[in-house]
């Protein structure tokens, strides 16, 4: 039987919302405009136009995928960050609307201070340090990540978005194989930070596909912020700021975790949906 592009669209949504997926509708969509290779509004435009069988099958087989629950970028490769492209696949995290608030107060303080070297702990797919450095003409970065599978596709994302020039990714186990971390001038990471026996409970789509390395954050979820904090406390010797994005029930330890290592200044910000986000402080020496 002849379908037309309506026919495949409203059969994609069907299968997706039989199956649970949040937002079919957007998600169907999305597969759509890719196996056509047409915009929305295309697709609208076109609808009573047939689709040929092997364009509907290749559709369908793509809806199955989302509707066992792999996230849609993960089938696209790809998310916006920053108004900016990144590919992603399932070695790095997809980057979060709620990771710009990070990048937007650090942006903030790179620009007050005259700031020129950071250091970002955890690349994922490079989100953070690509965009701050897109942002910041005069700032030069340097991103580490235990895995050389996510470093791969940072450094993929950096010469897309033509920064490549100014950061350097280096595989390495936080600062086990960085030097002179006494020149960076701000920190800032999205550590994983889910505790570890609450990684069962997460969306499937979180807990069967994205990285495990970039979620754990150890038995209760602070690991890395207690880590970062105490490395850069211990291998700095000029004022350092640093920043945090932290779970959406951790501002207030994460706050103490840096009171504990004498950062001054600690400030708290939401992200778009009120929740206490992002977490800063200073170091002066
Ligand atoms: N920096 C990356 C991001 O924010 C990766 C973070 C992570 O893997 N925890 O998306």
């Amino acid at each position: 039987m002849k379908k037309t592009i309506r026919n495949a669209l409203d059969d994609g949504i069907k299968l997706l919302r039989d199956n649970k997926v949040i937002d079919a509708q957007i998600d169907a969509n999305m597969l759509l405009e890719q196996i056509l290779q047409m915009d929305k509004v295309n697709i609208i435009i076109n609808g009573n136009k047939e689709i040929t069988e092997h364009k509907y099958i290749s559709y369908m087989r793509l809806i199955n995928i989302r509707a066992k629950g792999k996230p849609l970028q993960y089938i696209t490769g790809y998310q916006e960050f920053m108004g900016l492209p990144f590919k992603v696949n399932n070695n790095v995290l997809i980057p979060r609307q709620d990771t710009e608030i990070l990048v937007l107060e650090a942006i903030k303080c790179i620009k007050e201070n005259n700031i020129t070297n950071i250091l970002e702990i955890g690349s994922g797919s490079g989100c953070i340090p690509i965009s701050i450095c897109n942002e910041c003409e005069n700032v030069r970065a340097t991103s580490v990540d235990i895995s050389i599978e996510a470093i791969s596709v940072a450094k993929q994302n950096a010469v897309t978005n033509k920064v490549d020039d100014r950061i350097s990714f280096i595989q390495s186990n936080l600062f086990e194989k960085v030097d002179n971390i006494n020149n960076f001038e701000l920190f800032i990471s999205n550590p994983p930070y889910i505790k570890r026996n609450e990684i069962v409970s997460l969306m499937r789509e979180v807990k069967d596909y994205e990285p495990i390395g970039a979620l754990d954050g150890g038995e209760d979820g602070l690991y890395f912020y207690k880590q970062i904090s105490k490395k850069v406390k211990e291998l700095t010797n000029e004022k350092s700021y640093i920043f945090y994005e932290v779970g959406h029930d951790q501002s207030e330890e994460v706050k103490e975790i840096l009171e504990y290592y004498g950062y001054t200044n600690i400030n708290i910000s939401k992200d778009l949906a009120g929740i206490n986000r992002v977490v800063s402080g200073t170091m002066y020496k």
